[in-house]
């Protein structure tokens, strides 16, 4: 006992997708002692918590037995009651269909203090995913949020039929697939027509979102043709109609795809986000992770000299960013470069030269060595000062061809590319992706021995150009796609290509 009383909260963590977490959800999952969550949170909701929070699922599960709802009263006042903060996150909002109510009142009883932060629930939610405004002006003045399934020990049904197929607007039923045959007859005995729009809709605002539209009269058989699973919701209404005008996610180019990204952590992120604006599940699984080298003395002593150098050549952003950081270290920045030829090798580590201020004066068509070579041609580089700065491990074709041409060529490996190895769930999740991406050679090779057997063997592979296909090819495997332009946006296009969505 701390001597303060603690505090419960009962929060709502929305209907699935991360993004629809509110400020306050987030703000409390980053500060509470102890977190007791539901089964149907948005994944990652709990990557805010503090390292040393207690976190306990008390889920319930279809057919699994789970901690009765009395004892997760219990253990919340007893949390409150030795002085913790503590979260009670579920799904949507807690007092709709959720037993917060419940739950608030036990607290009350126990005079323990809590707090009430409202979700999105699905019921607004993943009608607004699958594009139907659940009020319209035309359409529905009123809607009214149905539960689909009662408590089996209810003696009577407590639905009031009539007065549901009298209901002037649209009806939402939560958790109301398994009874949908029954529900959608008695509505329509009780006098709702049979002709009205109906939709089913599972997972809302997840990325497996789906949404199947009928009539009243035939939606049960739609869903059951459908196999449509819980969680989802029933809709019946004419607004269920508007979907055909303003369906938007399910129609993303990507949407339903599952996408493996296998660039580093610190890399993935942009392409990721790419991926996810256009429908795309993405599963990160890093392959690789930079270690940066900038503490050697061969990089301290280059860095330090690079006004020296006739021309430098940068091999990717990583580069980039350790050779300033470098030159940092060294007291310099871009005005060392000033009378230096800068050549990058594609659009990525060029923008990230511009970020420092430096504007590549050689940039080649094709972004491989071979194509950097090409751009240098007119170069005169007989007795030139060169240096070649990249990843440690990595093709000797640039340096050799500046050699030959007469150059005096420094090679400097200002990072490492070491394995990585992916979590468990992600592996799990690549199992069943629908594509493969691989940015470069040592991603294909760290992925293919950090997953041995596990490699996912059904998924499309694609790869960013000749090079990283050679390796694909050398560990077995086959290319499906190879980018036509080997950077990242060649490989966005390219896979957008395959999937049928240009
Ligand atoms: N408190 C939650 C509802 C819990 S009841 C809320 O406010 O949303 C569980 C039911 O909610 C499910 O059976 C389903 O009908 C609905 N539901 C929850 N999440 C959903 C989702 N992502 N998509 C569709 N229906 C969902």
């Amino acid at each position: 006992m701390t001597g303060r009383a603690g505090i419960v909260y009962l929060v709502g963590a929305g209907p699935g997708d991360p993004g629809l977490m509110t400020a306050r959800s987030l703000e409390l999952i980053g500060s509470a002692d102890a977190i007791f969550y539901d089964r149907l949170i948005p994944p990652g909701a709990l990557d805010g918590a503090r390292e040393d929070a207690e976190l306990v699922y008390v889920g319930k599960q279809p057919g699994v037995p789970s901690v009765p709802q009395e004892e997760i009263g219990e253990r919340l006042i007893e949390a409150a009651r030795a002085g913790r903060s503590v979260v009670r996150l579920k799904g949507g909002d807690p007092f709709v269909f959720g037993r917060g109510g419940e739950e608030g009142e036990a607290l009350r009883e126990a005079g323990v203090m809590f707090e009430v932060v409202p979700g999105v629930t699905a019921g607004v939610a993943a009608t607004a995913y699958a594009g139907i405004p659940v009020t319209h002006r035309d359409d529905a003045s009123a809607v009214a949020f149905v539960t689909g399934h009662e408590d089996p020990n209810k003696e009577e049904s407590a639905i009031d039929w009539p007065a549901l197929a009298r209901f002037p607007g649209t009806l939402v039923f939560y958790m109301g697939v398994k009874r949908l045959p029954q529900n959608a007859a008695s509505l329509i005995a009780a006098g709702r027509d049979p002709e009205e729009p109906a939709a089913a809709i599972e997972r809302g605002t997840w990325p497996g979102q789906r949404t199947v539209a009928a009539t009243l009269g035939s939606i049960a058989e739609a869903v059951e043709r459908e196999a449509v699973k819980a969680p989802a919701l029933i809709v019946v209404g004419e607004v269920a109609k508007r979907r055909e005008q303003l369906e938007w996610l399910e129609r993303r180019p990507l949407h339903g795809r599952r996408v493996v990204v296998t660039r580093a952590r610190a890399q993935a992120s942009g392409f990721a986000a790419t991926l996810r604006s256009l429908g795309a599940e993405v599963v990160e699984l890093p392959a690789i992770r930079i270690e940066p080298r900038i503490d050697s003395e061969e990089v301290k002593r280059v860095a330090g000299g690079v006004g020296a150098y006739d021309l430098i050549c940068l091999t990717s952003p990583n580069g980039v960013r350790l050779l300033f950081e470098a030159m940092e270290a060294a007291a310099l920045d871009a005005r060392a470069l000033a009378g230096v030829t800068v050549a990058a090798i594609g659009p990525g580590t060029a923008r990230a030269l511009a970020e420092r201020g430096i504007l590549a004066d050689v940039v080649p068509e094709r972004f491989v060595a071979e194509g950097l070579i090409e751009a240098l041609e007119d170069e005169e580089l007989a007795g030139a000062r060169v240096l070649v700065a990249r990843a440690a491990k990595a093709r000797d074709v640039l340096p050799d061809a500046l050699r030959e041409r007469g150059a005096e060529v420094d090679v400097v490996a200002l990072y490492e590319t070491v394995r990585e190895q992916p979590g468990a769930e992600e592996i799990e999740a690549a199992e069943s992706a629908d594509y493969l991406t691989f940015t470069s050679s040592s991603t294909v090779t760290n992925l293919a021995e950090a997953l041995g057997d596990r490699f996912p063997s059904s998924a499309r592979i694609v790869s960013i150009g000749p090079i990283t296909s050679e390796t694909i090819r050398a560990q077995g495997l086959e290319v499906d796609v190879e980018a036509e332009r080997h950077d990242i946006d060649g490989l966005l296009s390219a896979l957008l290509d395959d999937a049928g969505a240009l």
